[in-house]
C-alpha cells in the first residue's frame, strides 16, 4: 500500500482500485489496496515514482526492459515512424519498411536457418502461432495427425489458451479452467531419459516417454525455454537441450525454443540457445525486441517451414490486426541498434561474472541463501532451512518477505512461489550498481531474520 503520498497519487489510487483490473494480481488485494507504486518515470535501471522517488528495477519490469528506461532514441524512431504512417495493414499483399527491414535484420541475427519472421503483439500470441504453424506444417507435410503439443512442467509460455495449456505452472491451468485439449507437461532436464535410458526412475514423466505413450506420429512439437524463467529461473544441465533435439529429430518432431525471455541479449548471447549447440524449428521473441517500449512478438521459422508453407497456395487463415506494425517494428529495430551499438550482449557477459560474485557472497554470509545461479544477468537464489538443508517453511513467505523487505529499500525484484527469488535487471547494468543491489539484498534478508 503506498503511504507516502501526494494528492495526485491518492486520486490515482482511488481510481486505481475503482478501475482498473490488473493483470496477474490478486484481486482483492488491488480492489482494498491499490497498487503499491505508480511509476511516472524512468532512467537506466531507476524508475521513479509519482513523489519522484527512485528505485532500482532488478527485473527489467518484467524481463523485457532490456536497453533500460528512458532511452530517448526509441522515443524518437516511434515519433518518425508514427508522423509519416504510423500504422498499416500488413495483410493480404500489404506491407511496410520498418517490418521488412526488421524481418531481414531478425534473419541476420538468429541462429542457423531460422530466417523468416511471422509478427505478434507478444510472446503468448507467439506461442500460439508456433503450434498453429507447427500443425500446418504438418499437414501440408500429409501428416495431419501430428498435432499435440509437450510443453516442460515449470514452463511458462503465456495466457492466451494454447500458450496457456502449453505452460506447465498448475496456477494458470486452474484460473477459469480454461486448458485446451492436446497438450502434455514432461518433467524438464531428465537428460537420461531423453537419451534413451529407461532404467532411470523418472523414465515415465520424461518427453521421450511422452512420445511413446501417444504416439509420435500423433506430436507436432515440443516447446522449451532455453532458461526456464517464470517457473522458476532454472537452468538446463549440460546436454539436456542437446539430448532433446536428437529425440525430436529421432521422432520427427519439431523443437520450439521460446526465447521470449531470453532473447535480445537477456543471457550473455543475442538468443538463449546460442549457449548450446541446438538448432530450432521455430523460435519465439517478444519482450526485449523492443525493450517493452513497444508491443511485439513474432515467431521464426527454419528454412524448411518456410518453404513448405510459402508452397501452400491458397489464404493461411491466421494474423493478427497488429501483426507487423510499422510503429513497433520501427521501435524494435532502434532498439536492436542500439543493444548492437552499445555492446549490452557483451556487457551482459561481463556483469554476469559480478553477479555471480554478489551472489555467491550473499551465499556465503547467509547461511539460508542457497542454490544460486546466473546466466547473463538471468539469475536466482533460494532460501532454505540451514538445519533441515529443505526448503524454508512456506509458512514464513521468506522470498516474499525478502522481495518486499527489498521494495521498502528502493530495489524491485520478484519472487517465484515460497522459496526463490528472481533477478534480472537492465542489461545497461554497471558494477557498481549490481553491488548496489547486492548491497539491499543482502540488507534486506538480514531483516528478514
Ligand atoms: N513465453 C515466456 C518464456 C514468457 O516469459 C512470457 C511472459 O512472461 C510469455 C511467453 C508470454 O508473453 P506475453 O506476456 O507477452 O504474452
Amino acid at each position: 500500500e503506498i503511504n507516502v503520498i501526494n494528492s495526485k497519487t491518492k486520486e490515482l489510487v482511488e481510481l486505481d482500485k475503482r478501475h482498473f483490473i490488473h493483470p496477474t494480481s490478486a484481486p482483492k488485494a488491488a480492489a482494498e489496496d491499490g497498487p503499491s507504486i505508480i511509476f511516472s518515470e524512468g532512467n537506466g535501471i531507476y524508475v521513479n515514482n509519482m513523489d519522484g522517488e527512485s528505485y532500482i528495477d532488478g527485473m527489467s519490469m518484467l524481463w523485457n526492459v532490456n536497453i533500460g528506461h528512458g532511452q530517448k532514441e526509441l522515443a524518437e524512431a516511434a515519433n518518425e515512424q508514427m508522423t509519416k504512417i504510423a500504422y498499416s495493414s500488413a495483410f493480404k499483399g500489404f506491407s511496410n519498411e520498418p517490418a521488412i527491414k526488421l524481418a531481414e535484420k531478425l534473419a541476420s541475427l538468429a541462429p542457423g536457418d531460422l530466417n523468416a519472421v511471422f509478427f505478434t503483439s507478444g510472446g503468448s500470441e507467439s506461442n500460439d502461432t508456433a503450434f498453429k504453424l507447427s500443425r500446418f506444417y504438418w499437414k501440408l507435410k500429409g501428416k495431419a495427425e501430428k498435432k499435440k503439443i509437450i510443453g516442460m512442467q515449470s514452463g511458462y509460455h503465456g495466457v492466451t489458451q494454447a500458450a496457456q495449456s502449453a505452460t506447465g505452472i498448475p496456477a494458470t491451468h486452474e484460473f477459469a479452467g480454461s486448458s485446451v485439449e492436446g497438450f502434455y507437461h514432461a518433467t524438464p532436464h531428465l537428460t537420461n531419459c531423453e537419451l534413451g535410458d529407461k532404467n532411470d526412475p523418472n523414465y515415465e514423466n520424461s518427453i521421450r516417454a511422452l512420445i511413446e505413450k501417444e504416439g509420435a506420429d500423433t506430436v507436432a512439437a515440443v516447446i522449451i525455454e532455453p532458461v526456464q524463467g517464470a517457473g522458476g529461473v532454472n537452468m538446463p544441465p549440460e546436454g539436456y537441450l542437446e539430448a532433446v533435439r536428437k529425440l525430436c529429430d529421432e521422432f520427427n518432431i519439431l523443437f520450439i525454443a521460446d526465447e521470449v525471455i531470453c532473447g535480445f541479449g537477456r543471457t550473455g548471447k543475442m538468443f538463449g540457445i546460442e549457449n548450446w549447440n541446438v538448432q530450432p524449428d521455430f523460435m519465439s521473441i517478444a519482450k526485449g525486441i523492443t525493450s517493452g517500449y513497444s508491443q511485439l512478438g513474432g515467431v521464426m521459422l527454419s528454412d524448411e517451414i518456410r518453404d513448405t508453407i510459402v508452397n501452400y497456395d491458397g489464404v493461411m487463415a491466421h494474423g493478427f490486426t497488429y501483426s507487423g506494425h510499422p510503429t513497433a517494428c520501427a521501435v524494435a529495430l532502434k532498439n536492436i541498434e542500439i543493444i548492437e551499438r552499445d555492446g549490452l550482449v557483451e556487457n551482459t557477459k561481463e556483469m554476469e561474472k559480478e553477479m555471480q560474485k554478489g551472489l555467491a557472497y550473499l551465499e556465503e554470509k547467509h547461511d539460508i541463501v542457497r542454490n544460486c545461479r546466473t546466466l547473463g544477468l538471468l539469475a536466482a537464489f533460494e532460501v532454505y532451512n540451514p538445519e533441515t538443508g529443505e526448503h524454508l517453511d512456506p509458512s514464513l513467505q521468506a522470498a516474499a518477505t525478502i522481495v518486499d523487505e527489498c521494495f521498502d529499500r528502493k530495489l524491485i525484484l520478484r519472487h517465484i512461489g515460497d522459496f526463490r527469488v528472481a533477478i534480472a535487471p537492465p542489461l545497461v547494468i554497471s558494477k557498481q550498481e549490481i553491488e548496489k543491489m547486492i548491497q539491499i539484498i543482502d540488507e534486506s534478508i538480514t531483516a528478514f531474520k
